[in-house]
């Protein structure tokens, strides 16, 4: 629910309109997963609540910890689909990659979420219940850490789940409730290019980021198939026109595949390609996982790859994999626990369960 709805919700009950304003903080800001948490609410009025109404929509299924401090959480929903969401600490932040779709229907070919397909769109509510369920883990185990940057980088693509992206990221920045600010998220995208540019026209405007991953087409057609669709051209000239805060840059994501795309000619023609845009490279060295073909270059490749692009007047980042001694790491999530089979998307069939009991 929004705070709108979240009104209309108090309203159809009976209630003055402000308890829905009031319920809806409780949840949204103050994190609270009981209505009994709700002590500004008369006992009679919660216990009529929780007839009405559940908070929350995954549970925590499964937590693992990196050697490196990363946490992977398994998370499912009510109809029994596991997803994943992943937390990265930081020097002095921690950043909190959420999924926004049950698998994925776009297909890289280097990506283990792709293996999965698609299973379904992720609603609003379990797209921003992943935060609640993230923020609570680091409370109870690192208290002195916060959340403090989101990137929608875990399972799906975001811009084919548009309508619940958008109200997701409506309530995590709204004033009343999460109070994300909006230069502190990024949405991580293959290109839908008129999801682009309707992106562009919203009043939420997150930081963008672009998974480019090759310096040509034909290189483009081969690992992304959404090439063939909306190509590098097409996508370059939406993201020209994307309306851009001021002192923002797009991050184009650049996959380094060993013997694809990561010669010194791929870094020359990548860097002609993006030449006067306000942008920079986030170069990932590709994370193996069983079902791709693909391999990491060497650490000296990837040097040479940053060097070059740098030489040739880019600003640079190199993504040091994150979690993958427990895949969770970009482009391995995928259910899988321990190095074991995947867990399977659904564990349990029929309809939803009754909303647990707190
Ligand atoms: N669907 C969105 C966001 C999720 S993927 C998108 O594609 O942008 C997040 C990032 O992980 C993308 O930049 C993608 O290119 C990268 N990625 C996918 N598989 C990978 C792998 N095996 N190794 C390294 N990065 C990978
Ligand atoms: Fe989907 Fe992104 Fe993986 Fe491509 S890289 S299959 S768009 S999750």
């Amino acid at each position: 629910m929004t705070l709108d709805d979240a009104e209309a919700f108090a309203v159809a009950a009976g209630w003055p309109r402000f308890r829905g304003e009031q319920i809806w903080r409780w949840v949204h800001d103050k994190g609270a997963r009981t209505f009994d948490e709700m002590t500004n609410l008369a006992p009679a009025v919660r216990a009529e609540l929780a007839t009405r109404a559940v908070i929350g929509c995954l549970t925590v299924a499964e937590v693992q910890t990196s050697k490196d401090g990363t946490r992977k959480l398994r998370l499912v929903t009510r109809d029994g689909f596991s997803i994943e969401t992943v937390l990265i600490p930081g020097a002095d932040k921690v950043t909190q990659c959420i999924s926004s779709q049950v698998g994925c229907a776009v297909d890289c070919q280097f990506c283990a979420t792709a293996k999965l397909g698609l299973k379904r769109n992720l609603d609003a509510g379990e797209i921003v219940d992943q935060v609640y369920l993230g923020r609570r883990l680091l409370a109870e185990a690192e208290p002195d850490k916060r959340i403090s940057n989101l990137v929608y980088m875990g399972m799906g693509e975001p811009l084919h789940n548009y309508e619940n992206l958008v109200t997701s990221l409506r309530i995590l920045t709204h004033d009343k409730g999460a109070k994300l600010a909006q230069r502190r998220i990024t949405v991580s995208t293959s290109g839908l290019v008129p999801k682009l540019e309707k992106l562009g026209a919203e009043d939420v405007r997150p930081n963008l980021a672009v998974s480019l991953n090759a310096p040509n087409d034909a290189v483009r057609d081969e690992i992304m198939p959404i090439n063939r669709k909306w190509n590098i051209g097409k996508l370059l000239a939406a993201l020209k026109a994307y309306p851009l805060e001021q002192r923002r840059r797009i991050t184009f994501e650049y996959v380094l595949l060993a013997g694809v795309n990561d010669s010194l000619s791929d870094a020359a023609q990548l860097a002609r390609l993006l030449r006067g845009f306000k942008c920079k490279l986030n170069i990932i060295p590709y994370n193996p996982h069983p079902e791709a073909v693909y391999a990491r270059p060497t650490s000296a490749v990837v040097e040479a790859f940053q060097n070059e692009c740098k030489r040739l007047g880019m600003s640079t980042y190199l993504r040091i994999p994150r979690g993958d001694d427990i895949d969770a790491a970009c482009g391995q999530l995928a259910n899988r626990s321990n190095g074991s089979p995947v867990v399977p998307l659904r564990v349990r069939k029929g309809p939803p369960p009754p909303p647990p009991v707190e």
